[in-house]
C-alpha cells in the first residue's frame, strides 16, 4: 500500500499521526479511495441530504445530515487542519475575524471578564469594545510584556486570556507558557491568533493554549483569493466553539473551502520562502541608511527574539520597519513609487505588500511611541533581488521629496 493511502482517514482518523508537519499538510484529510481515486476531495455542493428510510431519518442515522453541519468537503479541511494543529477538532468560519468572535462568544458571557492583549488585531479590539461590551462583558487590555504578572489583573469574573504574538503591526513577543501557566491554575481559558505564525511555526495546543485561531485567509489559502477563519480547540473548549457556532447558524460555502485546502497542501513550502525570504528582506532593510529599525522577531536585535527562539520553529513573511523622520510627503512618495509591493489590506498571499500604519490612537494599555513613519511589509514569493531594487528607487524618491 502506497504511503498515501496508509495516511488517509476518515472524519475520526488521527490523520497523520507522528509525521512531520510536511507531511501532515500533505496527506491529512484526503481519502481518494472514497473518490474514485480522485487526489483532491470534490467539491460537494448541497444543502438536503436525503435519508435512505424513516427510520433512519428520525434516527438522525446518517454521515451528513444537512449541508450547514458539514459536508465530505469542510470535512476533509477540518481533519487536515486539526493534524497540523494538533487539537481536537477544527470549526470553520466565514473569516478571521468571525473565528474570532465566535471563539469569545464561545468562552465568556454577561458579567464576564476577559483579558486581551493590547497589540491584538484592531476589529478583534473593536468587537470587544462594542458588541461583546453591549452584551455584558468586560475587557481588560493588557501589555504583551506581561507575562506571568497577568496574575494581578485576574479577577474572580475572568472566564479567558485572549492572546496574539507577535502584536498585529507592532510585532511584540509574548511569554505564551507563562501566561497559560498563569490561567489554568485559575481554570480561565486561553486563546490565541496565532495566524502570523500558523501552526507550522507555532503549535499553540502543545504550550497549553485550549483555543487556536488562524485567518486562513493568509497564508493556509496563501492566494488572495478567499476569506476564511479557522478555530481549533482542545477539552471542553470544543464543545463550547462547536455549540456557539452551531448557534450562530455559521457556514461556509465549499468553493471556498476547497480553495482553502488547495492552498494549505502547498502550506509548508510556501512559508519556508515566506520565511527565507522575509529574513533576508528584513537584514537588507535594517542595513538601509532611511531605516531606523526593523520589528521582526526573528532578527537576533528584536526584544523579542529570546522568547521567539524558545517558543518558535520559524518565522512567516510579516514584518514591520519604523522608518527615520521624514515627512508625509516623502512617505507617500515612497509608497506611490514603489511597483513590485503593492498597497493594501490583509497578507498571506504570494505577493509582497506593504501599507503605512499608526497604533497610537488605539492603545490603551501600553503606548506606542515610534521615533518615525512605520510601515507594515509582507514578503511574497518575488525574487529578493527585485523586490530590492523596487524598494532601493522607492527610497531613492522619498529622498528626493524629503530634500524638497
Ligand atoms: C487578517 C487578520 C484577521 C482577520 O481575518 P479576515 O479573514 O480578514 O477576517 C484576524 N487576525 C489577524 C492577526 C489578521 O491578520
Amino acid at each position: 500500500m502506497s504511503d498515501a493511502s496508509r495516511d488517509d482517514h476518515g472524519p475520526d482518523g488521527a490523520s497523520g499521526e507522528g509525521r512531520g508537519t510536511a507531511t501532515k499538510i500533505v496527506h491529512a484529510g484526503r481519502d481518494p479511495r472514497r473518490f474514485d481515486g480522485f487526489v483532491n476531495t470534490p467539491v460537494v455542493r448541497g444543502s438536503t441530504v436525503l435519508y435512505p428510510n424513516y427510520d433512519d431519518l428520525i434516527h438522525h442515522r446518517a454521515r451528513y445530515t444537512y449541508g450547514r453541519h458539514g459536508n465530505p468537503t469542510s470535512e476533509s479541511l477540518q481533519v487536515a487542519l486539526t493534524a497540523l494543529e494538533g487539537g481536537d477538532g477544527v470549526v470553520l468560519t466565514p473569516s478571521g475575524l468571525s473565528a474570532v468572535t465566535t471563539a469569545l462568544l464561545a468562552v465568556a458571557g454577561s458579567g464576564d471578564h476577559v483579558l486581551v492583549v493590547d497589540s491584538v488585531y484592531r476589529p478583534t479590539r473593536n468587537f470587544c469594545d462594542g458588541l461583546f461590551a453591549r452584551l455584558g462583558v468586560e475587557t481588560t487590555y493588557y501589555d504583551p510584556l506581561i507575562g506571568a504578572g497577568i496574575a494581578a489583573l485576574i479577577r474572580p469574573n475572568t472566564k479567558a486570556i485572549f492572546l496574539e504574538a507577535p502584536g498585529s503591526q507592532s510585532f511584540e513577543m509574548q511569554d505564551v507558557p507563562a501566561i497559560v501557566a498563569v490561567a489554568k491554575a485559575r481554570g480561565i481559558t486561553t486563546l490565541i491568533d496565532n495566524t502570523w505564525a500558523t501552526p507550522v511555526f507555532f503549535k499553540p495546543h502543545a504550550f497549553g493554549v485550549d483555543i487556536s485561531i488562524q485567518s486562513g485567509t493568509k497564508y493556509i489559502c496563501g492566494h488572495a483569493d478567499v476569506s476564511i477563519g479557522t478555530i481549533s480547540a482542545i477539552g471542553s473548549a470544543l464543545g463550547k466553539v462547536r455549540s456557539t457556532y452551531s448557534a450562530l447558524g455559521m457556514t461556509v460555502g465549499p468553493d471556498d473551502i476547497a480553495l482553502a485546502a488547495r492552498g494549505l497542501r502547498t502550506l509548508a513550502v510556501r512559508l519556508a520562502h515566506h520565511q527565507k525570504a522575509g529574513l533576508e528582506m528584513a537584514e537588507w532593510l535594517a542595513a538601509r541608511p532611511e531605516v531606523s529599525r526593523v520589528l521582526h522577531p526573528a532578527l537576533p536585535s528584536d526584544p523579542g527574539h529570546a522568547i521567539w527562539k524558545r517558543d518558535f520553529c520559524g518565522a512567516s513573511g510579516l514584518f514591520s520597519l519604523i522608518l527615520k523622520p521624514v515627512p508625509e510627503k516623502a512617505v507617500a512618495a515612497f509608497f506611490d513609487a514603489l511597483t513590485l509591493f503593492g498597497m493594501g489590506y490583509s497578507w498571506g498571499g504570494y505577493e509582497s505588500l506593504a501599507i503605512p500604519f499608526d497604533c497610537k490612537d488605539y492603545r490603551t494599555a501600553t503606548r506606542w511611541e515610534v521615533e518615525g513613519p512605520a510601515v507594515r511589509v509582507h514578503i511574497g514569493l518575488e525574487d529578493t533581488a527585485d523586490l530590492k531594487a523596487d524598494l532601493d528607487q522607492a527610497f531613492a524618491r522619498m529622498r528626493e521629496v524629503a530634500a524638497g
